[in-house]
């Protein structure tokens, strides 16, 4: 029978542990998390995974700060937030919603945000910790999605050694942390691309298959190795008929269901780790800094 990954109630788990604490830490040191939550712009999409953070943060007890800035905001005035966020002391976690207006480089922002408060786990710092440390992840920030993909394999509580993985993508924010992540696991770990040859063949030695690669139900019966665990990271909106759209992820989700496994259904799967994961990075500088 096919395991389905059910991301909601394990990011439930994990929100549940971390609201105790932060419980904790807030009756030992009077103090909490903070985030700051930078949006500019309307992007609609944006509005809605800002609510859904800031939603979230409150909930686990997490002070919350919203800097909603106009869509004509510069990139000096971008960073000069950020500067006052990085000497706030009420500030553990710094979150610049994605994507920013075209007129900002978002390398120049992210890079900005001092590491310590990396809660994306964006910063060139962070990445490199996260390609070089022995340590195990209990104090790294890490970038959310990829580490959310990664919990959710842990639930399977299969031995992840000498498995043989493929990640599909190559993203800053997704493919290629997830390729550290299952090299720290020690798997063996193949990440194909647009440019790749014989990606079919290669995708179905996978033992575990992570699809990142942003295309609707591209990732059919003929990528996949009977009882493989397929991750399927994307999310695409696509329109049914007439007005009427639904999100599917990456892989397809009706076939290859069947032979697999496990897998992470869209939406419900790997969607609502991440927002978790946030909320963990927040957690996890707060003691940082506090050498906790
Ligand atoms: P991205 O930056 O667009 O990267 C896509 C990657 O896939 C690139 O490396 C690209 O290769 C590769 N690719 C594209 N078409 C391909 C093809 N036909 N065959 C093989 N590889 C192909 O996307 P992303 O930000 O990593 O996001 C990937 C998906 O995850 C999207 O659907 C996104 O919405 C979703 N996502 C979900 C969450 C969540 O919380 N669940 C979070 C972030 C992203 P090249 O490098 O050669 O161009």
């Amino acid at each position: 029978m096919t395991i389905i990954l059910n991301g909601k109630k394990v990011a439930q788990k994990l929100k549940d542990n971390l609201k105790i604490e932060i419980e904790d830490l807030k009756s030992k040191f009077n103090r909490v998390p903070g985030l700051a939550v930078v949006q500019v712009g309307n992007v609609a999409a944006s509005s809605v995974y800002v609510k859904a953070k800031t939603k979230a943060a409150k909930e686990v007890g997490i002070n919350v700060f919203d800097h909603h800035l106009e869509e004509t905001t510069n990139q000096e005035n971008l960073i000069n937030l950020i500067n006052e966020l990085n000497s706030d002391n009420n500030v553990n976690g710094i979150l610049v919603q994605l994507p920013l207006p075209k007129t900002i480089n978002e390398e120049i922002v992210l890079n900005s945000i001092t590491p310590e408060k990396d809660a994306d786990g964006f910063h060139p710092l962070n990445v490199g910790k996260l390609s070089i440390s022995q340590q195990n992840d209990e104090n790294l920030l890490i970038p959310c999605t990829p580490y959310g993909c990664l919990l959710l394999l842990r639930e399977l509580n299969v031995n992840l050694t000498g498995k043989n993985a493929v990640v599909i993508g190559r993203s800053n924010i997704v493919g290629k942390p997830m390729t550290q992540l299952l090299l720290k696991e020690s798997c063996t770990v193949t990440t194909v691309h647009s440019k790749t040859v014989n990606i079919e063949s290669i995708c179905k030695q996978a033992d575990i298959l992570v699809a990142a690669l942003g295309r609707p139900e591209f990732v059919n019966k003929d990528w996949v190795k009977e009882g493989a665990i397929v991750i399927d990271v994307g999310i695409n909106r696509v329109k049914l008929n007439g007005e009427k759209s639904i999100l599917v992820g990456d892989v397809l989700f009706s076939e290859v269901e069947k032979m697999v496994s496990a897998i992470t259904p869209v939406p419900g799967g790997v969607g609502p780790m991440t927002i978790a994961c946030l909320l963990r990075n927040t957690t996890i500088a707060f003691k940082n800094s506090n050498n906790l």
